[in-house]
């Protein structure tokens, strides 16, 4: 269906225009901006339609609002405590580490997530 194709364009298009790591409500309203008239049932299917075919991530630690990331590759996140805010982090994914749990547990490890957290560089200056 091309409108549904149009849909799923925008909605990464968006996600992809900003590295905010935003909720759905966020990517709802730019959205809305382009599609008037879609609904949230949409958004939120497509979004998980895009995480299924590794375009996106969903950030989904510690039973926070979800967030969703548009580069679909692994990276560590930092999250701050006091405004919610959550960053990339410029470290290299520690593919050892996923070896090393590999062999210790005996399991097929396939990824790990890291989300580091505590103040930005804002919040630790207004407290
Ligand atoms: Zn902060
Ligand atoms: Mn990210």
């Amino acid at each position: 269906m091309l409108r549904r194709t149009k849909q799923r364009e925008v909605i990464l298009r968006v996600l992809r225009t900003t590295n905010s790591h935003p909720t759905v409500d966020w990517i709802y309203d730019e959205v809305r901006k382009e599609i008037p008239h879609i609904s949230l049932g949409t958004v939120y299917r497509n979004l998980k339609l895009l995480q299924e075919g590794g375009k996106i991530l969903e950030i989904d630690l510690s039973g926070a609002f979800s967030r969703f990331d548009g580069n679909p590759d692994n990276h560590y996140h930092f999250r701050c405590e006091k405004c919610g805010r959550v960053f990339d982090v410029d470290e290299p994914v520690n593919t050892e580490l996923d070896e090393r749990i590999a062999r210790k547990m005996g399991f097929d490890v396939l990824y790990h997530r890291i989300e580091f957290r505590g103040l930005c560089k804002e919040c630790q200056k207004g407290s």
